[in-house]
């Protein structure tokens, strides 16, 4: 995957299609995969954070996200291929997800959100492998983890918003053997409507 250095961060240069190809042979060869979708409210608070900003240099993947990450790439001289939102690359995996077979755990948003995002979800894929889905508002990080791990998703969406997100997918990926774990902000509250 090409990427190209914007404000000293390692962006993907690349279209959605073929970004989704490159995660589709990830997936297929059970690879660990950390997406962050980068806009520019998160850069600017990596760099009053630096502990945020070791994450995000930790993750396989930095996906402009936000109009003002490509503008900016432009006026550096370094153009990024295109704009690719969270919200659009998660409806993009989940659709992949449901043609290959690869199932999906939500976690995030208040207790009712997840559970009618994930029934609009199920209704939009219909063919799509749910393991299952959980409340952001956690008590038992372990418990949480061990539930995760035993259904043995393919895929982890986590919408805690972020710091929260990124900080929870860094500080947990050794616990899974494989999985796509991806921050999605808000998105579960979009897709309950
Ligand atoms: N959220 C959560 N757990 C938390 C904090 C937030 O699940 O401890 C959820 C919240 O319910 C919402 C999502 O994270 O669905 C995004 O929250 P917020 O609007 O604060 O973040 P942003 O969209 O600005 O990243």
């Amino acid at each position: 995957m090409k990427t190209t250095e914007v404000m000293d961060y390692h962006f993907i240069n690349s279209d959605i299609n073929s970004f989704v190809q490159d995660l589709n042979n990830r997936l297929a060869n059970r690879l660990k995969t950390f997406i962050i979708t980068a806009n520019p409210e998160i850069i600017m608070y990596a760099g009053e954070d630096p502990e945020f900003r070791d994450v995000i240099h930790k993750a396989d993947y930095i996906v402009p996200d936000g109009a003002g990450v490509v503008i900016a790439s432009r006026i550096l001289g370094t153009p990024l291929m295109e704009r690719i939102t969270g919200f659009d690359l998660m409806q993009e995996i989940l659709k992949a997800a449901e043609k290959k077979g690869y199932s999906v755990y939500f976690l995030g948003a208040e207790p009712e959100v997840i559970e009618k995002a994930a029934g609009k979800i199920q209704g939009d894929f219909p063919q799509l492998n749910i393991a299952g889905y959980h409340h952001g508002y956690i008590e038992d990080d372990t418990e949480l983890v061990n539930e995760i791990r035993e259904k043995k998703p393919d895929i982890v969406f986590v919408g805690l918003g972020f710091p929260k997100q990124e900080q929870w997918i860094n500080q947990h990926l050794k616990d899974f053997n494989h999985g796509l774990f991806m921050g999605v902000g808000g998105s579960y509250d979009v897709i309950a409507g």
